[in-house]
């Protein structure tokens, strides 16, 4: 068992009473190893549990070397702690009465809720995902990326810049910074990271948060706040906060009993928290409340100086034999890199880049240089290319572990780009040459180690 500090285990006393042995005993026992396949991609995993609030999750009996894994890197799954994925099990029955839904994931990365969110949102909803880490935002770009929807744009703001963007958001999932005693299970490393005075400052900096994205939300909006951390400063007090501040109303979330979450109303809110003895999880704070107040505030959205240019007719061409299906929606950027954005959400991502640090929007899917078009790792990973469009070089599980670790290797393939598939999965691009080979596999993603 981690050194649990004397204040963190009289605390996790008051707050659980007679579960506290059976709590201090799983913290003993192994963290579980779930995943939660991309259901457009192909799916690895066939053998486990089904997580029970995510049917697209399961527990695993043992925990493979994932980043040795091509199909880990080609975004068939993601590695998600199980409680973590209660978020879309309550996005999911919130976006059902909301027409064209737009969610903002205000502290999103490395990407576990969002690639979650971006699924449940595919073809009906656009999502938002912040970052206010730059070099965690790149990281949640790559992440998006490897999924293959197009329905996402990620931006990296402070949430105090969020206030430029008023009434925009359906719904804000904020799973805050926070002590992470939730953890202490899983990283025991962050144990030694936890004091009183640590819960005061994350206690201190989830109000801030709150307070600086709340004007984003619309009126009648649904506000998501999480953290992995178990003390009510963090949780329960800062709600009070919060409904002290602000006109905040319950809403009911369908759950099952039998999955053994702790759930209670306080002030009429809904309240669900995980603990490990419970749940087969690491610990999850989670709650639900609806802005009621009322916001004469209209978006003004002009088109006058688009970000996105059009592209011309003789390159639309050549560049709709990447994808496939009926309506694509193609914008280029200044720097000449063609986006597949969600058509029926342009006008909110030209908005977006007029208000905030965008450095992701829709999938990237080619590069326009002169007469060349070249393909973009975002199309070798999108879920809409059009494969057969492509000369496509098949490789060993040996040869994908070489390609995605930028390693030299051989291949017998056509002259030119191919697109390297291993078991129907696409990886990337190389480039054919007489007598080389050119990986197109991205320099910051590649696999080390290998
Ligand atoms: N939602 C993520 C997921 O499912 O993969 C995990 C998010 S983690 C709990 C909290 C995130 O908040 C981190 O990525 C962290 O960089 C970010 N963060 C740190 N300080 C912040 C701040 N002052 N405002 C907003 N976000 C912050």
């Amino acid at each position: 068992m981690p050194n649990i500090p004397v204040a963190f285990g009289q605390q996790m006393q008051s707050i659980l009473g007679e579960e506290f042995e059976a709590f201090m005993q799983s913290l003993d026992s192994q963290s579980p190893v779930t995943i939660r396949h991309n259901p457009f991609k192909f799916h690895p995993f066939n053998e486990g549990k089904e997580v029970p609030w995510c049917n697209q999750a399961l527990y695993l009996p043992s925990r493979p070397e994932f980043s040795k894994d091509p199909y880990w890197h080609a975004g068939s799954y993601y590695v998600q702690e199980p409680a973590s994925m209660f978020i879309g099990h309550i996005v999911k029955q919130l976006i059902e009465n909301i027409d064209k839904p737009i969610v903002l994931d205000s502290c999103a990365a490395p990407g576990g809720k969002t690639t979650h969110l971006a699924t449940i949102l595919h073809e009906k909803g656009l999502l938002v995902s912040n970052e206010v880490i730059k070099t965690r935002a790149h990281i949640l770009q790559e992440n998006i990326t490897k999924w293959g929807l197009n329905n996402v744009v990620v931006t990296n703001n402070d949430p105090s810049h969020f206030t430029k963007v008023r009434s925009f958001f359906d719904i804000l999932v904020v799973d805050a910074p926070c002590s992470g005693e939730g953890l202490f299970r899983k990283q025991p490393e962050s144990v030694s990271e936890w004091s009183e005075n640590a819960v005061e400052f994350c206690s201190n900096r989830q109000k801030r948060i709150l307070e600086d994205l709340w004007p984003s939300l619309k009126p009648g909006g649904f506000l998501v706040y999480s953290t992995c951390t178990y003390n009510t400063s963090e949780n329960e007090a800062n709600l009070q906060w919060l409904s002290e501040q602000y006109d905040v109303g319950s809403v009911e979330i369908k759950f099952e009993q039998e999955w053994n979450i702790h759930f209670k109303k306080q002030a009429n809110l809904s309240i669900f928290r995980f603990y490990p003895h419970n749940t087969n999880s690491e610990g999850l704070f989670v709650t639900v409340v609806q802005k009621l107040e009322e916001s004469d505030y209209k978006n003004f959205t002009h088109l006058k100086n688009p970000y996105f240019h059009k592209i011309v007719k003789e390159d639309f061409a050549r560049l709709k034999e990447i994808i496939k299906g009926e309506n694509i929606f193609l914008k280029q950027q200044p720097n000449g890199m063609v986006n597949l954005l969600p058509e029926h959400f342009y006008e909110s991502t030209e908005f977006l880049a007029t208000r905030l640090k965008v450095i992701y929007c829709g999938t990237p899917i080619a590069e326009v240089k002169g007469k060349d078009i070249i393909p973009m790792q975002g199309a070798a990973n999108s879920i809409y290319l059009n494969i057969n469009n492509f000369n496509r070089a098949e490789v060993d599980l040996s040869t994908a572990q070489k390609f995605l670790a930028r390693q030299d290797f051989d291949l017998d393939t056509e002259t030119g780009i191919n697109l390297v598939i291993y078991n129907t999965v696409p990886l990337g691009w190389i480039k054919k040459m007489p007598n080389r080979i050119n990986n197109y596999f991205p320099q910051e993603w590649r696999l080390r180690n290998n």
